[in-house]
Parts: C-alpha cells; sequence; structure tokens
C-alpha cells in the first residue's frame, strides 16, 4: 500500500499554499504560515494539521483508511471507532 507523503497546506488565515512533506511517523500539531506567520492546529477531532488543512491526510490516517477499506468487506460495524 502507498502512503502519500506529500501535501499540499492551505493557510486558514490568508490562504496561502504550500508543498509540505510530512513526517511518516508523528503527527505535526501545529504550522506556521510562511507567508502571514500566523500558527495554526487542526481543527478538533483532527490528529494533525495535515488532516485539516492538506490536500492529503496524514500518512497515520491514510493507513487507517486503507485497512478500514479492507475490513469493509466483511463488516459495516464502524461502532469501534471513537
Ligand atoms: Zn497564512
Amino acid at each position: 500500500m502507498a502512503v502519500i507523503l506529500e501535501s499540499v497546506i492551505t493557510c486558514p488565515n490568508c490562504g496561502y499554499q504550500k508543498t509540505e512533506t510530512m513526517p511518516e511517523d508523528m503527527c505535526q500539531f501545529m504550522y506556521q504560515c510562511e507567508n502571514c506567520r500566523v500558527v495554526f492546529r487542526p481543527d478538533p477531532g483532527d490528529c494533525c494539521v495535515y488532516c485539516s488543512y492538506g490536500s492529503v491526510q496524514c500518512p497515520s490516517k491514510q493507513l487507517e483508511a486503507q485497512n478500514q477499506a479492507a475490513s469493509d468487506e466483511d463488516s459495516h460495524d464502524n461502532s469501534a471507532l471513537p
């Protein structure tokens, strides 16, 4: 399974977009826009700024989605998820 590590992050303050390479083994919880210098954080429920503001979800979420797609054929019960 391929995990995409490049994500285009969009600043919620000024709309500035930048392509970033996501860390594969951690979640980035804060991000500073290099255009307007605003530091922003993920939306509630999102684990990292890429999930909230990136074009691609973070690697751990991608893996989660792929695992879920694989197990969806067996069950549609998502009640175990938070
Ligand atoms: Zn900005």
